[in-house]
């Protein structure tokens, strides 16, 4: 088909990474400064506070590194708002100015923020209600969780941000981690080699029942014997210090650069209640689907530790939103996974994500999500934002209630179903 023929599909084709355009001349910058200070004074916004205060209304977060040059220019007292103000002091890259334009067109990724997060806010409240379900009881630092401790972060493509009850209350990531790994091991040894090891088909089963697939690979790597497996295809080669270090500033630089802790505990408590893990790989090596020379216990110890690594739900849901923004962090501008790779790690993350709740999730709610037995919940709305719950209320399959209460009044109330685009008239 020749090019002419494919742009009507152009809707379903990717598009750049948003802070990957040009960088344009001095003249087109110029001239769209003097457009923005234009428009912005059409709308009735005359000065760099009352811009500031603008932002700041559509839930732009001013203090994200990305932002830096823009919110330099804009900080201290009020001045008119004339071209000049940008260019003195910081450089402000031109995607930020971009972020400008759409925030005065009222295209933001999220339109209407105030709208939004009151409208959030009722949801998150509603899910708060819902005292059914139970903390993980495996081990002591799950079981003494209060249950009640609830959290919500949302960040959208364009940096605007909202936080709600504990949301900066760090917790261990769990299986949440798990579409992270999976992202690093096809970024170090690329997808066939990957999926010479790891199948992408829903189980069907347990998380963590002893189960190969036809081929004697685990069924996916959202299951934790294709976690394993994919914490075996992380640099093999380093120690395990070394591969959890590695894994511990991904997630980092995923999460905006958030604090991304280690704890302790949590994998003590891990290690000896591994058995069931051991079992997992022990069967896989049975069947030779480790890679040639793989020490799995190194892997299942790797696995194990990254389990333990700690975010809140503010920077969970920066990593959330990277996926949404096709591999590029919101916050810092910088891509972190290849847009393929995001890609994967999405398709899976859909169908395999929720555990035994994943067809059912997909169906009703329709986005990427993973949960985790700390009660995390990490939801993508690709193109828009990306959502943290932390609530360690469980239920039977081991998805955090609340997050799954909210998840489908989410989407009684916003198009966010991936396939909801086709109803629209
Ligand atoms: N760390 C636990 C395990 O490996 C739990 C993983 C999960 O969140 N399901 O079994």
């Amino acid at each position: 088909m020749n090019r002419s023929g494919l742009s009507r599909f152009s809707r379903f084709r990717g598009r750049r990474a948003r802070f990957e355009h040009d960088r344009s001349d001095r003249a087109a910058q110029d001239e769209r400064l003097r457009a923005l200070c234009r428009t912005a004074k059409q709308a009735g916004i005359g000065t760099t506070q009352a811009l500031a205060e603008r932002l700041s209304r559509d839930g732009v977060d001013l203090d994200i590194p990305r932002l830096a040059g823009l919110k330099a220019a804009l900080d201290g007292e009020a001045r008119p708002l004339k071209p000049d103000v940008f260019e003195a002091g910081a450089e402000i890259p031109a995607d930020a100015l971009r972020l400008v334009e759409r925030a005065l067109d009222g295209q933001l990724a999220i339109a209407g923020f105030a709208g939004f997060s009151g409208r959030i806010a009722n949801l998150f409240d509603y899910a708060r209600e819902n005292r059914a379900g139970t903390v993980a009881r495996y081990i002591p630092e799950l079981a003494r969780q209060d249950p009640d401790q609830f959290g919500l972060a949302v960040c959208s493509l364009d940096g605007q941000r909202l936080a709600l009850g504990d949301a900066e209350q760090a917790f261990c990531l769990q299986s949440v981690v798990k579409p992270l790994n999976y992202a690093l091991a096809l970024a170090l040894n690329g997808e066939n080699q990957v999926h010479r090891h790891v199948g992408r088909e829903p189980s069907g089963r347990r998380f963590n029942e002893l189960a190969l697939d036809p081929d004697n690979r685990p069924h996916n790597p959202m299951i934790n014997s294709g976690a394993i497996m994919c914490a075996a295809m992380i640099r093999p080669s380093r120690s395990v210090a070394d591969r959890l270090d590695l894994v511990q500033r991904f997630v980092a630089s995923a999460a905006g650069g958030a604090a991304c802790g280690f704890d302790e505990a949590v994998y003590r408590s891990e290690r000896q209640t591994a058995a069931r893990n051991l079992s997992l790989v022990k069967l896989m090596d049975e069947h030779d689907a480790f890679p040639e020379g793989t020490d799995t216990g190194a892997a299942l110890d790797l696995y194990l530790r990254t389990c333990s690594l700690t975010l809140d739900c503010q920077g969970l849901s920066v990593g959330a939103a990277m996926l949404a923004n096709g591999g590029v962090c919101p916050l810092t501008g910088h891509r972190v996974i290849d847009p393929r790779i995001v890609r994967n790690t999405l398709s899976l993350m859909l169908t395999c994500g929720m555990y035994d709740y994943s067809g059912e999730y997909a169906f009703s709610v329709g986005l990427p999500a993973k949960s985790g037995v700390s009660g995390g919940l990490m939801i993508v709305i690709p193109g828009i934002a990306g959502i943290a719950l932390f609530s360690p209320r469980l239920d039977r399959q081991g998805n955090c209630v609340r997050g799954i209460e909210f998840s489908r009044r989410l989407i009684e109330d916003y198009p966010f179903h991936i396939f909801a685009g086709v109803a629209a008239d």
